[in-house]
């Protein structure tokens, strides 16, 4: 059954249908998924334009009680989208099954979220006068996410729009719709009005950019590589609208003389090569201090000898392939970049053959590398990382905050102080201490500074702060 755009609470076909191909075995086509044209894009806006009033006025129980049966349906089917997006995208079935559920609880937190909004009523510096402070819906919101969490980040945005009131248009990567299908199959099955939610598959260049240019939309939630986040940042602009960009990452791991030697093994090779590097929060530059750093690249290139690569369905496997050729061949690269910068390439760096013909990458890590080469200033988005040896924390410290993105940094460390100064002096918006850089909890916030990130944090309850607009109502009650 070819999957079809959802528009004004109808299944549409595309302009177009494009193959969801699984990355781990090219043989299998999980379906056809639609690829909308710039009209069906405008059409699923109107939708959303003409649904906002009534559901603007929707009550909270209301939204609460969509909202938590979207997250008890993805609960109880975690296994099967779990499967599926492990199937698209090419994480590990434990991983994918960990995000499907990791998607239920989001529902279900923002629809408690829905019911706990609340304003100010304060006193003014006038006499007898009232001031409220409130919050509405911001109106129709788009959304752009891309193809690495292909369930997660549609809940994340998805949730707390709806929560607070918003009609939704929603992009996701062409690369793997079949999760958000799926999500917006089970949308579609609640109590939620025609047009409240639209899905519309298909090209960035042309769905994405409908969304962007339209008037009729009024805030853009984005996730996705720097370079696109910027030119969106700047179309989006030309109608005012309220923007939130979370993009890419050179999340460092620094591994400090006093650190227990298990643990910071363990925390970069879960940050560097787990989901095959394919993570905005991946730790790719591994920044060590010369008393701990032979021992530490003998015991962790001894563990990524024993790491499993294959079928992301197959059990045992602890790496999936890489998504595409294209992100294969941008792995291969950087691997070649590397090396002529004078990277030294101690595991990894090649194609790796399976049973089946799909995208496998070994987990690669260079050392003696230096943070002006290329290989730790620009994102890979693969399972690739490198090395530097520094003297000492200060130097860790600086080279750590040497990079023009900010999402998130860790520290492996017994000492406290170190901990304590890098939590406070660290450049990002996440730090992890003795915890891989990647995974994070679905309510609190999540993002970064610098290149990382633009607008208010996603998740938690700080998400109010870009699915809202603030009111300040000043009474006199005569
Ligand atoms: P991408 O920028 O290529 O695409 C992201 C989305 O934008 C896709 O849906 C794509 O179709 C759309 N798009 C592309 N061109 C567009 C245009 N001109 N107008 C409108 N939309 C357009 O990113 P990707 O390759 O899908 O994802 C990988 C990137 O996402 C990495 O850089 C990664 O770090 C980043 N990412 C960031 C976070 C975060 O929260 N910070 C989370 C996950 C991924």
């Amino acid at each position: 059954m070819k999957k079809h755009n959802l528009i004004d609470g109808q299944w549409v076909a595309g302009a177009s249908a494009t193959p969801n191909v699984n990355p781990s075995n090219t043989a299998d086509v999980i379906d056809e998924y639609a690829q909308a044209d710039r009209q069906q894009a405008n059409a699923a806006i109107a939708a959303a334009r003409a649904a906002f009033p009534k559901w603007a006025q929707s009550t909270i129980q209301q939204r609460a009680d969509i909202l938590d049966a979207i997250g008890t349906e993805i609960l109880a089917r975690k296994e099967e989208l779990g499967t599926l997006l492990s199937r698209e995208e090419g994480k590990t079935k434990p991983e994918g099954i960990g995000e499907a559920a990791r998607a239920g609880s989001i529902f279900k937190f923002f629809a408690q979220e829905a019911v706990r909004a609340r304003g100010e009523l304060v006193p003014s510096v006038r006499p007898g006068i009232e001031v409220e402070i409130t919050r509405e819906p911001v109106g129709v919101v788009g959304m752009i996410t891309p193809w690495n969490f292909p369930i997660a980040i549609p809940a994340w945005k998805i949730a707390p729009a709806l929560a607070y009131g918003n009609c939704v248009v929603i992009k996701p990567a062409d690369l793997v719709p079949g999760c958000a299908w799926a999500l917006a199959e089970i949308i579609s099955r609640s109590a939620l009005p025609p047009g409240v939610f639209n899905l519309v598959m298909g090209r960035g260049s042309v769905v994405g950019d409908a969304i962007v240019t339209s008037p009729d939309v009024d805030a853009l939630s984005f996730t996705g590589s720097v370079v696109t986040g910027r030119n969106i940042a700047r179309a989006a602009a030309e109608t005012m609208k309220k923007v939130q960009l979370e993009m890419g990452g050179k999340n460092p791991q620094l591994v400090l003389d006093d650190a227990d030697l298990d643990v910071a093994v363990n925390v970069v090779l879960q940050s560097a090569f787990f989901s095959t590097g394919q993570r905005c929060t991946a730790a790719s530059r591994v920044i060590v201090t010369e008393g701990i750093h032979d021992r530490f690249v003998a015991a962790l290139t001894a563990r990524m000898a024993k790491l499993t690569i294959d079928d992301a369905l197959k059990a045992g496997t602890d790496i999936g392939p890489v998504v595409d050729p294209s992100q294969l061949k941008q792995d291969i690269d950087y691997v070649a970049i590397a090396k002529a910068e004078g990277g030294k390439l101690v595991a990894g760096g090649e194609r790796l053959a399976r049973t089946t013909d799909g995208y496998y990458f070994a987990p690669t890590l260079f050392t003696e590398t230096t943070p002006t080469m290329r290989i730790n200033r620009e994102e890979v988005f693969g399972p690739v990382a490198s090395v530097i040896r520094v003297r000492d924390y200060d130097e860790a410290l600086a080279v750590a905050n040497d990079t023009a993105f900010g999402l998130c940094a860790g520290i492996a460390t017994r000492s406290l102080k170190h901990a304590a100064h890098f939590k406070r002096h660290a450049q990002v918006g996440m730090v992890m201490v003795n915890l891989p850089t990647a995974g994070v909890d679905y309510h609190v916030p999540f993002g970064g500074r610098k290149g990382s990130s633009y607008g208010p944090r996603e998740q938690g309850t700080y998400a109010a702060e870009f699915y809202t607009a603030v009111k300040t109502t000043y009474v006199n009650p005569v």
